[in-house]
């Protein structure tokens, strides 16, 4: 599992670094926009990145299944 963001819907609320901090930053500014780590999200990550996709205000992030997108 991966995570995405749309750039074009985030809005820099910063939402997801509070919930996954490890996984995300935000920088500062009007523009801010969430940067994600690149790759699999390791087994003690997952939740907090599903509470990061759940709890982002623009549903701008978006949980990709790795094994599905390889197929
Ligand atoms: S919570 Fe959503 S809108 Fe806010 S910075 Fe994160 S991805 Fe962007």
């Amino acid at each position: 599992m991966r995570v995405e963001v749309d750039f074009d819907l985030c809005q820099g609320h910063a939402e997801c670094q509070v919930e996954a901090p490890d996984w995300f930053t935000v920088g500062k500014g009007a523009d801010a926009k969430a940067r994600a780590k690149r790759g699999e999200i390791p087994e003690d990550q997952i939740d907090a990145v599903r509470d990061a996709v759940k709890y982002c205000p623009t549903q701008a992030l978006r949980l990709v299944d790795t094994d599905r997108a390889q197929e």
